[in-house]
């Protein structure tokens, strides 16, 4: 069993909605979504290669002033709130940059409305580190990882061989 077969199915066990295991998008309004921040993120590359619906992606050239390869951003009005990223960031690299926040919240603060379908034309990310990364408004209200402390030693063991190094 690989790791992301591991968080799939511990993420079920944990009634987490939506852990599609096909490539899908959005068909009902999330309860939470998530935020890289973008500090953080090294960037691997590793989260946007399991997003279920594909909304993960490397923001635009100057995005973040003084990054090369800029860091990863989700459209957060495609994301379906299944916590994939939040677990591969968090159990399958050293940085731990992506949590969860709720939906209403996000609303209030960015003054949109999340739906329960994906935007037409999609909405391109951006980096809302004033809000969301490390030192920011409201990254203490986000949720990480949900099934690290549930892991067994079999499961650790896996999860460090697969680990990106830095
Ligand atoms: S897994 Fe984490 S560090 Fe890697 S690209 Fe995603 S947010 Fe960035
Ligand atoms: S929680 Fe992460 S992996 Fe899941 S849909 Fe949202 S951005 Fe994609």
């Amino acid at each position: 069993m690989s790791a992301i077969d591991i968080i799939k199915r511990r993420l079920k066990e944990d009634r987490v909605p939506e852990t599609p295991d096909e490539i899908s998008r959005k068909k009902k309004r999330p309860r939470e979504v998530a935020f890289m921040d973008v500090n953080l993120c090294f960037p691997c590359g590793k989260c946007p290669e399991f997003c279920p619906v594909q909304c993960l992606e490397y923001m635009r050239p100057g995005s973040v002033p003084g990054r090369g390869v800029q860091p990863v951003q989700d459209r957060f009005q495609e994301c379906i709130g299944c916590y994939i990223c939040v677990e591969v960031c968090a159990l399958l690299t050293d940085y731990d940059a992506i949590r969860m926040y709720d939906s209403n919240m996000v609303e209030d603060v960015l003054g949109v409305k999340i739906t329960d379908t994906p935007p037409d034309p999609p909405i391109p990310a951006e980096p809302y580190e004033e809000y969301f990364s490390e030192g920011g408004l409201y990254r203490h209200l986000g949720k990480g990882s949900r099934i690290r402390e549930k892991m067994t030693a079999e499961e650790r063991a896996i999860f460090a061989r697969e680990r990106v190094r830095s």
